[in-house]
Order: C-alpha cells, then structure tokens, then sequence
C-alpha cells in the first residue's frame, strides 16, 4: 500500500507539536456503517461510521487503541499511520439508502480531514438523505462544517460534544495535556462549544475518561461543568477509564517511560483482569458531576434527540427515561437484579414494533405488563411515564 506521508500540514496543524511523521494510508474497506440492535444508552445512537483508522491526536489513553477497534501488530501506529477511507462517503450512502432513520455516530476531524473532507461528505449524505448525526469530537476543526450541522438540524437532529478532561484552571492541567499532547488546546473546543450552541444545536462535553488523579478532583470536576454551562453547553456525560489487552500495555509503557510517579497508584487501581474503574471510585465520581451539573442548570446525561417524523416517539420516550432509571439506580448501588430488570424493558420498549400507547389504549394495564420483559410492576411505572410524557 503507497501511504503518503504528510508531516508538515500536521506540524503546522499542530502548532509544532507533531513528534513523529504521519502516514496517510489510502484503504477500500467493503463496509463502513456498523449498526447495533438498538441504540445505547449513553450516546443514543444506533449507528456508527468513521472515515479513519488511527488517529492523530494520538491521546495515551485512548480505548480506539484495544484490538478489536484497531486489530494491527503495532500499537505504536496507532497515531502516525492512518488508515483513510477513501471510498467511505460511497460506501455510507449505500448502507443508509437501506436503512432505517435513526441517530448516527459520525465525524472525526483529526488533521487528515482537512486535505480529505470525508467527514464533510459523510455529512452531506446524512443530511440528503435525512439521517440525524451525533458529532463527538476533540477537535474545534468541526467548526468548518457548522453550516452543514445546522441544516441537519433543521431537517432532522444534530448533536454535538467534545471530549473535554480538564480545564486550564485546573490544578493537573499541565499533565493532562502531555497525555493528550498532539490535540488541539481545550480553550479551543470550549471556544467552538459556543459557536455551536449560538448556532441553536444542543452541544455540551463528554468527560472522558477522567483519568485517576489527574482529573478526578474536586475543583478539576466542577471546572469541568462550569466551563460547560458558561460556554452555552447542556450537559456533562462522564466515564472512566477503560484498559484492555494491547492499549493496557502501551498505556503503562507511556506511565512507565514518562510519569513514572503515577504508576504504582494506576496499577493498584487497575489491577490484572480489570477493564473500567472499581464501582465504588466511578459512583463517587459520578454521583458528583450530577450534583454539580443540578448546580449549574444542566444536565448529567445527553438528552435523547427527537427525530422528525418518528412514528415511536413515545416509545424512544419511555425506553430513555427506563434507561435514565437504570442510570440512577447505578448511582445509588442498586442490586445488579433490578438494574437489569430495568434495562431489559428499556430494550423490550425500544424493540417494540407497535406504538406502546397504543397498545395501552386498546388493551390497557394489562397490554404494559404482557409486553416482554415489562410484567405488571414496570407496566405500571411505565404507565406513570405515558401520563408525564403526554
Ligand atoms: S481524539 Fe479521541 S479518538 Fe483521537 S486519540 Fe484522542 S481519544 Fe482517541
């Protein structure tokens, strides 16, 4: 495969910043859209569909370097060459032409896309062919095509957030960059954050990972959901660190090699076997964001879109606050039993081919609890939910 390398557009993009070249490798995947059963219940999309592989902002902790999302020898590459899709807008318009409207993962606005515009045209069909887009980004670059946002907007829906850690206030800030060196200052992704909200599209951050020590504090936490709210943002999501297989060991090579001083407490956190955060450090972490962003007027969870048009609106209604629930009852340390009881009628509600106030009109209580995985206790809560969403 001929890759182009492309050092001094990334230098220059990167304020000098770049520490090795870039190779830009062009790729013809057969596919490009994956689709899930149903949307999940943090971002609320069902689809996804990225032009590159790799990425050039190249953060330490990033999960895109786990093997089943980056399934190549060398971890290493991971930031310096770059699979692109050349043929993805093709393959996109393909895959959407058959498929039903709803909420697609779409946008990635490392420095390639400024010679490829994938995403832009990745955009544009969404946009042709009335699908709503959820843009999560690290980079202000999407400021190119808020145009194209906003008449997806109009048309259908689009939502938009930054990956947001830490804020330069806060007092780790310094070291939050070094493992985020190669992506773009955070001052400018709050600085887009209010264009897009000035703009009328919802937008707010994604916090995450929030990295132990490093962004788990109390005063890096609240800068977080201030700076949020006062750059017009609507909602803090948080999440914690996730290390799995080949990117768990090149992220304790990178605390090794260059903050040695963190190691022993990251190791004792994530010992062998561990994948996420233990409970107990993600509720406290958790359960904080939520009283701050009661604090600041926003919210702790990304509001569902509505899309134009859904003949289920109620449904997508009901199974969002059922999964609002779980998300509380996690918070408060609920049985695992009850967790998933409810989150099993959020997906037997969101699966549901009939309209669920249907269904209740023509056959009442009894139609709830012969849903499946509803049975009469879910039934009447969801009949509570039908009484406040309508
Ligand atoms: S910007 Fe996002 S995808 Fe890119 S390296 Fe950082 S965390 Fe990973």
């Amino acid at each position: 495969m001929l890759c182009e390398t492309l050092c001094h557009s990334a230098v220059s993009y990167m304020g000098g910043r770049h520490a090795a070249p870039c190779h830009l490798c062009p790729v013809q995947p057969k596919t490009i859209l994956n689709k899930h059963k149903r949307p999940d219940h943090w971002f609320w999309t069902r689809y996804t569909a990225y032009p590159y592989l790799g990425c050039q902002h190249g953060c330490e902790f990033c999960y895109c370097r786990e093997e089943k999302y980056y399934p190549y020898e060398d971890v290493n590459d991971f930031a310096h060459v770059i699979k692109v899709k050349e043929n993805g807008p093709l393959l996109l318009r393909r895959a959407l032409s058959r498929a039903p409207v709803d909420l697609i993962g779409v946008g990635d606005y490392q420095p390639a896309e400024r010679k490829f515009e994938l995403s832009r045209r990745m955009l544009e069909i969404c946009h042709e062919l009335g699908f709503p887009v959820f843009v999560l980004e690290r980079s202000p670059l999407v400021l190119r095509d808020l145009d194209l946002l906003w008449a997806i907007g109009e048309r259908a829906t689009a939502l938009v957030a930054f990956s947001i850690i830490s804020t330069p206030d806060s007092p780790h800030h310094a070291r939050v960059r070094q493992m985020e060196r190669l992506a773009p200052p955070v001052e400018k992704r709050f600085e887009a954050m209010e264009q897009i909200a000035e703009a009328g599209i919802p937008v707010g951050t994604c916090m995450m990972p929030t990295l132990p020590i490093l962004c788990d504090d109390d005063t890096n936490l609240e800068n977080v959901v201030r700076w949020t709210a006062d750059h017009g943002g609507r909602f803090v999501l948080v999440g914690g660190l996730t290390l799995a297989d080949q990117q768990r060991a090149y992220f304790f090579t990178v605390l090794r090699e260059r903050f040695p001083d963190l190691l022993s407490a990251y190791q004792a956190r994530y010992p062998e076997g561990s994948y996420g955060p233990s409970r107990g450090r993600w509720r406290n972490v958790a359960l904080r964001i939520r009283e701050l962003c009661e604090r600041y007027g926003i919210s702790d969870r990304i509001p569902r879109p509505i899309i134009p048009g859904d003949k289920r609106v109620l449904n997508k209604r009901i199974a969002e606050r059922l999964a609002n629930q779980v998300y509380d009852m996690e918070l408060n340390d609920e049985p695992g039993y009850r967790v998933w009881a409810y989150r099993k009628a959020a997906w037997a509600i969101e699966e549901l081919e009939q309209d669920v106030g249907l269904i209740y009109r023509t056959m009442g209580l009894k139609g709830l609890e012969s849903i499946r995985d509803v049975g009469p206790k879910l039934g009447r809560e969801i009949k509570e939910f039908m009484t406040i969403e309508a």
